[in-house]
């Protein structure tokens, strides 16, 4: 079984793709069990990674990106799940926080920030969920209410990821309470010796342990009114609905990647286990559950490659970014939980990777908007 190769990469991915291997296998994936202790990964990493030019590879050179394309985003996520590197955000930061700013940011906006967040100077974050809400985005309570020239911010995120670390904040806000949809715009938030602002606590959660997810508050936060991304308030809800796809497709994306990787390691490690006398790969059950996964697995990338293309040709609607996102984890989390049966103990052990995979996979059910709701987003269509 080899490393898939899609029809969308071409020589210049590929030679990210190597630039990508290197730096997750040599400087992130050796530090993983620390990072998971401390709950963050170290800072100086999100600077290393803009100097190697791994930061916002798809916006454009004259906002200091690599001037890629989605590709180029896919590349490098791609390659941080094969190299079992998960606690760097970089995803998140370049390949969807960036595209608020570079699609709807005012030109002073995407001076001021892009090219700081491609020299990893600045960590961003996005934060929509609250604790009294998390699918119905419509339900936040979080206020941006006008001040003379500033906004004056007031209420609580939970679950964001870059919490701990980030410099800059994207927190979806009522600007108008009255108004439910049309009301929710955009806030983009210096964390940077603000008043009023604080973290929680690190959150402790059952996988991903090395990727900082925080608590986020917000108490008479005074940010210019400058800092509304685009020029008018209200599009907030609008703005999330057309970047949500491409989220989406990155869960996908380290969906199919995780379950080929999964299969790879139980591969390697049934061929080698032996009970009663021969390797576990020679009993007949073995060797049908490696066959379906590696099914799902071909099957899983068709599907992800088409719709790749889709977006990368700016055709992926709504209804099948949906689709990949909901159908593609669910494949991930019975494709690994099969494969930890045939590690049998040491399946559950946290020293192996394929447990890891397993705890690591379970969130991607729930969060990107959790699969019912990827349901009923298709359902409307239907
Ligand atoms: C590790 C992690 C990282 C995250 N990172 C971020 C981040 O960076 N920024 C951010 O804003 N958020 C983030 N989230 C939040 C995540 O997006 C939400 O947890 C998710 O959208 C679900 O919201 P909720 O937790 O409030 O669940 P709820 O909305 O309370 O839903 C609970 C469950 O109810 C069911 N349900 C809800 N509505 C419906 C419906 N209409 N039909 C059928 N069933 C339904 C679903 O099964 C759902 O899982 C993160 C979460 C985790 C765990």
């Amino acid at each position: 079984m080899g490393v898939h190769r899609s029809r969308w990469m071409d020589s210049d991915t590929d030679m990210l793709a190597e630039l990508a291997r290197n730096f997750f296998e040599k400087e992130c994936a050796p530090n993983e069990e620390r990072w998971g202790r401390q709950q963050h990964v170290d800072r100086e990493v999100w600077s290393r990674a803009g100097e190697l030019g791994l930061l916002c590879a798809s916006i454009p050179e004259e906002y200091g990106g690599g001037g890629g394309t989605f590709a180029h985003e896919a590349t490098i996520a791609l390659e941080q799940v094969r190299a079992l590197a998960p606690s760097f955000g970089g995803m998140l930061h370049s390949g969807i926080i960036a595209h608020y700013l570079s699609g709807y940011g005012t030109e002073e906006q995407k001076r001021n920030w892009l090219p700081k967040m491609a020299s990893g100077e600045l960590v961003a974050a996005i934060a929509m969920t609250e604790p009294g809400t998390g699918s119905d985005l419509q339900a936040i309570r979080t206020s941006a209410v006008t001040d003379g020239d500033d906004y004056v911010l007031n209420g609580s995120k939970t679950f964001i990821s870059n919490g701990f670390l980030c410099d800059l904040v994207f927190v979806v806000a009522k600007t108008d309470a009255a108004a439910g949809a049309a009301g929710v715009s955009l806030i983009v938030v210096e964390t940077a010796d603000l008043p009023g602002f604080r973290r929680g606590r690190n959150l402790e959660k059952i996988g991903q342990h090395g990727q900082d997810t925080c608590e986020l508050f917000f108490d008479d936060v005074r940010v210019p009114r400058s800092n509304l991304l685009g020029e008018l308030e209200g599009q907030g809800f609008i703005q999330l609905m057309q970047q949500l796809p491409q989220e989406r497709l990155f869960l996908a994306i380290s969906a199919v990647a995780a379950m080929e990787k999964a299969v790879q390691l139980t591969l390697d490690y049934a061929k080698e286990r032996t009970a009663f006398g021969k390797p576990i790969f020679s009993f007949q059950n073995s060797k049908f559950v490696l066959a379906e996964s590696d099914t799902l697995v071909t099957v899983g990338w068709s599907f992800l490659d088409d719709c790749i293309e889709k977006h990368l040709a700016g055709e992926l609607d709504i209804a099948t970014a949906a689709k990949a996102k909901w159908w593609l984890t669910e494949q991930q989390c019975i494709v690994v939980d099969r494969c930890v049966q045939l590690f049998g103990g040491y399946g559950y052990m946290a020293e192996y990777p394929i447990a890891r995979l397993y705890a690591d996979s379970r969130v991607q059910k729930v969060y990107g908007g959790a699969n019912e709701i990827m349901k009923e987003i298709i359902a409307r269509t239907l």
